[in-house]
């Protein structure tokens, strides 16, 4: 299909709310600009490619889906962009998502939430809600989300599509709004396991701008697909009968491991007793990064200013900071400074971070046997726009498959499974 094609498309499907924004004049011009080239084509020739609202794009509009950043250009593009467009592709526009990256439902964004085009009255998944959907709908080829805690899969995983998040450290961060650091990965949306192999690819390796990128060299991922290779996969007892997950999700993970194994995959189970430990580690240490982060949005340097006269700063950063942030953000921001007061430190931060220790610890005893583990990615299908609202504690529980990826910093990835 051509630019035009992905237009029409966008205009037609605009009441899902994937698109914040259609930079179409510019999409097609670079259309154009590359149609005229006959040599030197790059990896990514006219791919069309959405990105989510928290990746700089060098004079375009930046915002995290936030109030507090509404009217603020990137001076700069994000390294793995830049990377994207060497390559020929076309950026075709900026996706919806979750405030700031936190949520799970696309709910929680400035500019409302995004319908999942599979059935328009259930919520798309999150905080990469507007990036699934757009793929899922046809409405660009591949797009690029941001992955904490599972912000690429769980929404791949509600919109039927693939969803990659990288292993910590393989992307650059440079140009990504941070939510929190140490767990954020840009990851790829894609239809098909060669689209996300070559966009990996395209984007990974190391980068002057980000020094926890890893040196490594990057495999040529497009074309090491190999097929026939026998895997070990290992799977939790504990994680596919948790009283917590749909039985319907884990009767297909479980006829998925018995074909793997008719496949002549090894397939074993694997005692992990640490489940429960998990979630609470994880909202530990990703809001007190969030409290740090988010400080430098002051009304100061960046965006949203409120437009009463203040008198003194720091009502002054109270207020744009009271009106620019969602409820959502707040409350991160009043638990990351919660358990980063002193008095509870120990209790809580260097607990979550010993926790952070132990998972990593285990995982590479697992991986020394195993090439995979296997793992739900949520604890049920999509839901019903606004039936989790009103309960944060519940949708926190619910990223209890996709958020040890981010504790440990390996790669993952979510592919559709169906029912038989
Ligand atoms: N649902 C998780 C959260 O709200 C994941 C967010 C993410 O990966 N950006 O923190």
């Amino acid at each position: 299909a051509t630019v035009e094609d992905y237009l029409q498309k966008i205009k037609e499907k605009a009441h899902l709310n994937a698109f914040i924004e259609v930079y179409s004049e510019e999409a097609l011009a670079k259309a154009r600009e590359l149609d005229t080239l006959s040599s030197s084509k790059g990896k990514l020739h006219g791919v069309v490619i959405g990105i989510k609202d928290v990746i700089c794009y060098k004079d375009h509009t930046l915002t995290a889906s936030s109030e507090i950043l509404k009217g603020f250009t990137s001076i700069f593009s994000a390294t793995a962009v830049e990377r994207l467009l060497e390559e020929g592709a076309i950026i075709i526009g900026r996706l919806n998502c979750d405030e700031f990256a936190m949520g799970s439902t696309n709910e929680n964004s400035a500019y409302g939430k995004v319908l999942n085009a599979a059935d328009e009255t259930r919520i798309s998944g999150g905080s990469s809600g507007g990036s699934a959907v757009a793929v899922q709908a046809g409405l660009c080829m591949v797009s690029l989300g941001s992955d904490t805690g599972g912000s690429v899969r769980q929404p791949a995983d509600f919109c039927g599509i693939i969803g990659l998040k990288p292993t910590y450290g393989r992307i650059s961060r440079y140009g990504l709004i941070a939510y929190a650091s140490s767990f954020d990965q840009i990851g790829v949306f894609s239809i098909n396991i060669p689209d996300a192999a070559l966009l990996l690819e395209v984007m990974a390796g190391t980068d002057d701008f980000d020094s926890t990128v890893a040196s490594q060299p990057v495999p040529a991922y497009s074309k090491e697909m190999e097929t026939g290779k026998k895997y070990r996969i290992a799977y939790f007892n504990e994680a596919l009968s948790h009283p917590g997950l749909d039985p319907a999700i884990s009767a297909a993970i479980q006829n998925k491991l018995e074909d793997w194994k008719k496949d002549g995959h090894t397939v074993e189970e694997v005692h992990f007793d640490l489940l429960d430990y998990i979630v609470p580690a994880y909202y530990i240490l990703t809001t007190a990064e969030a409290t740090s982060n988010l400080s430098r949005y002051d009304g100061v340097k960046y965006g949203y200013r409120a437009k009463n006269d203040i008198n003194n700063l720091e009502s002054f950063y109270k207020q744009n900071r009271s009106e620019g942030f969602g409820w959502e953000v707040k409350r991160r921001i009043m638990l990351g400074n919660f358990v980063l007061s002193s008095g509870y430190y120990d209790a809580y931060f260097t607990q979550a971070q010993k926790v952070r220790r132990i998972l990593t610890n285990q995982l590479s005893l697992i991986f020394k046997d195993f090439d995979f583990v296997c793992l739900p990615n949520s604890p049920s299908v999509a839901f019903k726009i606004g039936e989790k609202m009103d309960d944060p504690v519940a949708m926190y529980i619910a990223d209890i498959y996709t958020v040890m990826a981010n504790l440990t910093g390996v790669p993952a990835i979510s592919p559709p499974v169906y029912p038989s």
